[in-house]
């Protein structure tokens, strides 16, 4: 079995961060992925602009250079991608990290679905773009009813009703209905989140206020059929004609995979993972949190400006603490 000084889980934009940071301290180290290089970026839509401006987004002190005010997902991919290969940092992909578990000797046995490798330290850095928050609804479970939202083509023509208020939702209710969908929002407050890019609010206000996209505030969707949605609204129940359903109500941590690895989570809202704020260190000694994984429930606490961070800290105590 090979052997690490740091398995870091997770090859997002803070995974990568964290692998700099070894390799500049000379720790030996290896990125393990479950998916392709920064996984959750590919995921996201295909024209989906960050709300961050790009120097935001910078890991190791690296530039990335866009010409627009705000990069594009494309840009993200093209910046990481190219500091992985420049940085040749150690990076095994489509290969899931199963378990974790620490041996006699102190070190940890890291299983994936692919082998077996030992280290000192392990860092997780998983995210929470895997699990859709789910609206337990009649109907969910038909391919109708996405969690994911790609591209608009796809809806054209279509009747879709788009779950949620924040960023995913209006970006796709936008999209969307530039493509020829009919578009009905459906929002469980009574506005649009504040929370919406600032440039892009004005847009859906303006398409809302002169009827081109529907909206249903202070309602709620309670079921769906190939054919039709309920909604519950203040005036009461109404069914609408429904094509497509984009639930993009937000995604959360594998707390099955942080819990079985033994890191301690209370059971109430947000379910922060514990960890030392300055450290980054779990409940488990050796055993570290980054990214945005850290926040719980909580995925408006932290982003890739204000995370970017944790990879110094953890290295930084890996460095003081070698054993
Ligand atoms: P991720 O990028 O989510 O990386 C985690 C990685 O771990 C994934 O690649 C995943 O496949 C992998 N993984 C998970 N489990 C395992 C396992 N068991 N084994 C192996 N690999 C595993 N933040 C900003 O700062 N600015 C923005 O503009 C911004 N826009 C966003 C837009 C959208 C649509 C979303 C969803 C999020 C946005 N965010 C933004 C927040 C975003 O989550 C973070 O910025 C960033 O992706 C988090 O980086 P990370 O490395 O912590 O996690």
């Amino acid at each position: 079995t090979t052997s690490y000084d740091i398995i870091i889980v997770g090859g997002g934009p803070i995974g990568l961060a964290c692998a700099l940071e070894a390799k500049q301290a000379n720790l030996s180290y290896l990125i393990i992925e479950k998916g392709c290089l920064v996984n959750s970026l590919y995921n996201y839509p295909q024209n989906m602009t960050f709300f961050s401006s790009s120097e935001r987004l910078e890991i190791g002190g690296i530039p990335f250079v866009t010409t627009n005010p705000k990069p594009r997902r494309t840009e993200a991919l093209e910046y990481y991608r190219r500091i992985q290969q420049k940085f040749e940092l150690d990076t095994h992909l489509f290969e899931e990290v199963l378990g974790i578990e620490k041996n006699e000797s102190a070190y940890f046995n890291v299983k994936t679905s692919k082998r077996s490798y030992l280290t000192k330290k392990v860092i997780i850095a998983t995210g929470f773009y895997d699990i859709p928050m789910l609206l337990h609804i009649p109907g969910e479970e038909l391919s109708k009813v996405r969690h994911y939202y790609d591209d608009p083509h796809y809806y054209s023509g279509q009747k879709v009703i788009v779950v949620g208020a924040s960023n995913s939702s209006i970006d796709a209710a936008l999209e969307t209905f530039r493509k020829g969908a009919k578009v009905t929002l459906i929002i469980r407050s009574n506005e649009i989140s504040p929370r919406v890019k600032y440039w892009v609010k004005p847009d859906i206000e303006n398409r809302i206020a002169a009827g081109e996209i529907a909206v249903l505030y202070n309602s709620q969707l309670t079921a769906v059929t190939e054919t039709t949605a309920t909604v519950q609204t203040p005036t009461g129940t109404v069914e609408l004609e429904n094509d497509f359903v984009l639930a993009l109500t937000g995604y959360r941590p594998n707390f099955d995979f942080l819990r079985k690895i033994g890191i301690e989570i209370p059971n109430q809202a947000p379910c922060i993972p514990s960890h030392n704020e300055q450290t980054m260190e779990t409940n488990i000694k050796g055993l570290y949190l980054a990214g945005v994984v850290c926040g719980g429930l909580n995925t408006h606490l932290w982003f890739i400006e204000n995370s970017r961070i944790h990879a110094k800290q953890i290295i930084e105590h890996i460095e003081s603490t070698p054993n």
